[in-house]
């Protein structure tokens, strides 16, 4: 790859974490009932990600690892002029076949094909689509990460911490999809899997353990202030069971895991003297919102949302929680 598309392969690929966020919504969007994922060394070492999706002939095969998006990055220009405004949809695979090695293995679900095919990206370099047997569904799996770029690589934290990213990544989309039976694996070793029977607080269980699923309290939807949403629902846990880090507090909006900080501080809020300055509650909330008021950052690393009235916003979800943690008696 020219060093254009791997700069711009960057953009779209910070760290392992990135890249498993990317597959797993793959394998969503491939209507997967079952989801594996498993790193080793963090994710620097590889990352496989499995599914039971609908899967690709070996057609769609090639297709996928093409750059097949409408804007294309041309030139440096393009890069430092209009990063903020460009789309990265059909960029995925391209750009991480462009860093790593990458295979492919895939079996569409249609019943006609009894066997699969796969095509190996070694640092932009697709090979030809051979047949592969394996169970309907697709597995891809990228190993050494940015080993041909070397900048990205020696920036990657300890596998520790890139672990924690990847972890936190296949949380959330577990939260959001009790209905997907997600498994994490690292080194060898699972980490979580849920069983995908299409309930939140049995998912809160597989994921945090039973001791967090207890403390969970609903939020009651029905009883939302008027304000811009359109409706606030999910979890958030008795101010008692507590962690020292942000990241148990999982926030979506119109469905899309974010971090917005108007969301996250208005859980807070809600919480306003009953938890010490380094404790922060377990939450798992969803917030709905007419898609013209909120400004999804098309930035495909930042997962962050602005509010057309974002006062209005913090003051429904704060009352929402207290009204939950009031009725628990916390
Ligand atoms: P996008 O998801 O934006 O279309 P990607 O580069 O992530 O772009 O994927 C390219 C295409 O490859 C997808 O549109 C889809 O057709 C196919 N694809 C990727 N992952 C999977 C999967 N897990 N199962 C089935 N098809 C897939
Ligand atoms: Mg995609």
């Amino acid at each position: 790859p020219t060093t254009v598309e791997r700069i711009a392969a960057g953009e779209v690929v910070e760290r392992p974490a990135s890249v498993v966020k990317e597959l797993v919504e793959n394998s969503l969007d491939a209507d997967a009932s079952r989801i594996r994922v498993a790193v080793a060394s963090g994710g620097t070492e590889s990352i496989r990600v499995s599914d039971d999706g609908v899967g690709m002939d070996e057609d769609a095969l090639r297709q996928a690892v093409r750059q097949h998006t409408t804007s294309k990055i041309r030139d440096i220009d393009d890069l430092e002029g209009g990063l903020a405004t460009l789309g990265f949809r059909g960029e995925a695979l391209h750009a991480i076949g462009a860093v790593s090695r990458t295979t492919i293995t895939s079996r569409p679900r249609d019943e006609r094909a009894d066997r699969g095919a796969e095509i190996t990206v070694e640092g932009g370099d697709a090979g030809t689509v051979q047949p592969a047997g394996c169970p309907v569904g697709t597995t891809v799996e990228v190993e050494d990460l940015f080993y041909n770029v070397p900048a990205r690589r020696k920036y990657l934290a300890q596998d520790a911490t890139e672990f924690a990213h990847v972890n936190s990544v296949v949380t959330a989309y577990a939260l959001a999809n009790p209905d997907v039976a997600v498994t994490l694996e690292h080194d060898g070793r699972e980490v979580f899997s849920t069983t995908g029977r299409g309930n939140l607080t049995e998912t809160v269980l597989d994921v945090y353990g039973r001791e967090v699923a207890q403390a969970m309290i609903e939020i009651d939807d029905g009883k939302l202030p008027e304000g811009p949403l359109e409706g606030v629902s999910g979890l958030v846990s008795h101010p008692e069971t507590n962690r020292a880090s942000r990241e148990y507090l999982s926030t979506y909006v119109n469905g899309r895991f974010v971090t917005a900080d108007a969301v996250r501080e208005a859980v807070l809020e809600a919480y306003e003297g009953q938890l010490a300055s380094d404790r922060y509650p377990f939450a798992v909330l969803f917030v709905e919102v007419d898609p013209a008021l909120v400004d999804v950052n098309v930035h495909p690393r930042k997962m962050d949302v602005r509010f057309a009235n974002s006062e209005g916003v913090r003051e429904q979800i704060t009352a929402a929680v207290e009204d939950a943690l009031r009725r628990e008696g916390a």
